[in-house]
């Protein structure tokens, strides 16, 4: 109504907006340099398949030599989370569901790995379907570990840990990020509450440890959300004067959202992922609407997450809408608040179809007492 603009700014926009950009439904303006011109950090991938280190040799040497020079270091741990996954040792890829290229869930009491979208499931760790390979691991160090391997290798370096353990108190946060810019610490170790938004002008390497572990979320997004905070950790080095440098850490180097991240290759970034996109049929190529079922009796949602799935394949066929229903399955954190949670998910070629299936499910949908069911269209989170 009042003809206004809406800008929306980020240095890692979604590949949803990209996608909406290069359609014409919205104008891109972009920033191409950096302030006052600055060079972008100069990055090199370390593999480390077959290494059992949590530092490489290239990072401990370039930690010692920024040390030795009087300079800041920043190791970012990039840590899977709350989901644990499988990875092979031999190809370094994590295991993914072959009907919803999400990564599967590890369930160690249960012995499986889980898809969360379609209820897929796997013996574990059992064999790698990329390689055959037989050696399947839970992925990764603690931060803790991180900094005990840190103190063992500069002993007189002063380290400072920031993870959720180390920021809970109130104010703790910035007394660390304090120490930080008066100089009293040599090098920050931290999980993804580093990777944003400080500027720390004497930090002159970044250490990333662990790139793939986001990768290894249950969501489809994972690749967008690991290229966007490897991007972001990327550029907390050299941000003063001084030009920065970046070690890279990964078991897969191959995977395009580190490799384009580590080679600030943004477009090649989005080319990849919108190709998947496709492929695997997810937005900005499909519309998502996210059925969440939850309560207090485990029986009483899994019953009622069958019924209502049943509900919607009879109506799919009926209204012969073009909407593909997977699930029900176990939500990725199954249990929340004391309620039991399960999920559909519905992907349809276009909007009006799914509309339709909704509203009719409401339509005829008998819902048990005990039990709440949500409809998320368009769903970010799906945890
Ligand atoms: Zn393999
Ligand atoms: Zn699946």
């Amino acid at each position: 109504m009042e003809r206004a603009a809406v800008v929306l700014g980020s240095a890692t926009p979604s590949v949803t907006t990209i996608h909406a950009a290069a359609q014409g439904r919205l104008t891109l303006l972009e920033l191409p340099e950096r302030v006052e011109g600055r060079p972008m950090p100069r990055v090199e991938l370390v593999a480390m398949k077959g290494n059992k280190e949590t530092l490489s040799a290239a990072l401990s040497a370039c930690l010692a030599e920024t040390y030795e020079q009087g300079r800041q270091a920043i190791v970012f741990l990039n840590r899977r989370g709350f989901a644990t996954f499988l990875v092979c040792a031999d190809c370094g890829k994590p295991l993914t569901c072959p009907n919803c290229s999400v990564t599967l869930t590890y369930h160690r009491q249960r012995r499986q790995s889980l898809c969360h979208y379609c209820d897929y499931a796997v013996p574990a760790p059992g064999t790698c379907p990329s390689c055959n390979g037989t050696t399947l691991s839970e992925l990764g160090a603690g931060t803790e570990k991180l900094e005990h391997d840190l103190k063992e290798l500069l002993p007189s370096a002063r380290v400072l840990r920031m993870d959720s353990d180390t920021t809970s108190g109130k104010g703790s946060h910035e007394r660390l990020l304090s120490r930080m810019n008066d100089g009293s610490a040599d090098i920050l170790v931290g999980t993804q509450m580093i990777a944003k938004g400080h500027d720390f002008p004497e930090v002159t390497l970044v250490g990333v440890v662990n790139a793939e572990a986001s990768l290894g979320m249950p969501d489809f997004r994972a690749a967008e959300r690991t290229f966007q905070l490897l991007s972001q950790v990327i550029g907390r080095a050299g941000r003063g004067e001084k030009p920065g440098r970046v070690v890279v850490q990964a078991l897969d180097t191959d995977h395009y959202a580190i490799k384009s991240a580590a080679e600030h290759d943004a477009a090649g970034f989005y080319r990849e992922e919108l190709e998947f996109r496709r492929e695997a049929g997810y937005p900005p190529f499909a519309f998502l609407a996210a059925f969440a079922i939850s309560g207090m009796s485990e029986q009483a949602v899994s019953e009622q997450a069958d019924t209502t799935s049943r509900l919607l394949v009879r109506l799919k066929a009926e209204l012969k809408v073009r909407v593909e229903i997977l699930g029900p399955a176990p939500s990725p954190i199954y249990r929340l608040r004391n309620r039991f949670r399960r999920q559909i998910l519905l992907k349809g070629a276009n909007r009006n179809d799914l509309h339709r299936l909704i509203s009719s499910w409401r339509q005829q949908a008998s819902v048990m007492s005990t039990v709440r069911i949500s409809v998320d269209i368009d769903p970010v989170d799906m945890m």
